[in-house]
């Protein structure tokens, strides 16, 4: 299942995502991953595994050409010069000449100037064919607001949380008017269970869980399926093949408009994640390692 961004580019809706997935398991999750079907891989310069990344999508034996590479530049090397070099750096590690499509990893909103900086460097990215496709992620609507004003190309995408217990409807909304796609992190509420500190995970909800029963599927695929029926991308990550493989295998069920209601009444309006806007060069400062 594809999806067409804002400059005419067709992704596919559902991808697999690397954040934390060690270096020397980046390999074999992303060949796993081609093989039962995905053609989108999600990473990152701060997740340190894109030269992985970039060799599972070799070895895989899938075609070069078939595959959507996204990856993020980290807000250490925001500014025009540094987002170039960054850019540089990703293509080098992942061994591509174009990456698909490249997003600012964060706003940095306590130095915007850098920011915009770093977005203008995207555009002319863009403008000379190194990437086919620029955004965003976790630019919350009143940054975005000031990021359009500021810039000429409209994100393709957002990349923001969203699952079950923080679905932010509001954020894809104001997304949706300006034709940017939001995608979905942490979609199946993986950080509700890793971060371990809400006491909740969407694994073990009970809606989630009988809606998934009703359709002889697993809480993960109900809540990756809840995505792309409301209109998002989806990124899940595993390391473990059966997970991959089911993480995939959610094109063959239809979730009822009841269904979709249940789940988007699990909101909770509160994020797991960092809050965009206290992303600072002081407390997340990383130096991204050239190629
Ligand atoms: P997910 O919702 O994808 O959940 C992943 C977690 O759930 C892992 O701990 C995984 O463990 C486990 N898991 C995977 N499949 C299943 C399953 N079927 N049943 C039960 N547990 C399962 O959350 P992530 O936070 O990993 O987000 C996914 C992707 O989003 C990242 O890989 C990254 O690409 C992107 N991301 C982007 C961010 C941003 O700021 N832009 C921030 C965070 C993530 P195991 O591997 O052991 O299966």
């Amino acid at each position: 299942m594809n999806v067409t961004l804002n400059n005419g580019i067709e992704m596919p809706a559902l991808g697999f995502g690397v954040f934390q997935t060690p270096p020397e398991q980046t390999v074999a999750s992303v060949v796993e991953a081609l093989k039962v079907g995905y053609r989108l891989i999600d990473t990152a310069a701060s997740y340190l595994n894109e030269r992985e990344v970039g060799e599972g999508i070799r070895v895989s034996g899938v075609d070069r050409s078939e595959v959507f590479v996204e990856t993020k530049l980290w807000i250490s090397d925001y500014g025009y010069d540094e987002a170039l070099h960054a850019f540089d750096k990703s293509a080098g590690k992942l061994g591509v000449e174009q990456i698909d499509l490249l997003l600012l990893h964060q706003p940095l909103t306590s130095d915007f100037e850098k920011t915009v900086g770093a977005y203008k460097a995207l555009e002319k990215l863009l403008a000379d064919g190194k990437v086919r496709a620029i955004g965003v992620s976790n630019f919350m609507p009143h940054v975005l607001a000031n990021l359009l004003e500021r810039t000429d190309v409209v994100p393709a995408v957002n990349q923001v949380e969203g699952h079950p217990y923080f679905s932010q409807r509001d954020v894809q909304a104001a997304d949706d008017a300006h034709g940017i796609l939001t995608q979905a992190w942490s979609p199946m509420g993986g950080i509700t269970s890793y971060r371990g500190d809400s006491g909740r995970s969407t694994f073990n909800d009970p809606v989630i869980g009988d809606i998934a029963l009703a359709h002889g599927k697993t809480p993960a695929q109900v809540m990756l399926r809840w995505h792309l029926q409301e209109g998002r991308s989806a990124i899940p990550k595993s390391v473990k093949p059966e997970r991959i493989a089911a993480n995939f295998d959610v094109f063959d069920f239809d979730l009822s408009a009841e269904e979709l209601a249940q789940i988007n009444a699990l909101d909770t309006g509160v994020r797991s994640g960092p809050d965009p806007d206290a992303i600072t060069l002081e407390s997340f400062h990383r130096d991204i390692p050239e190629a």
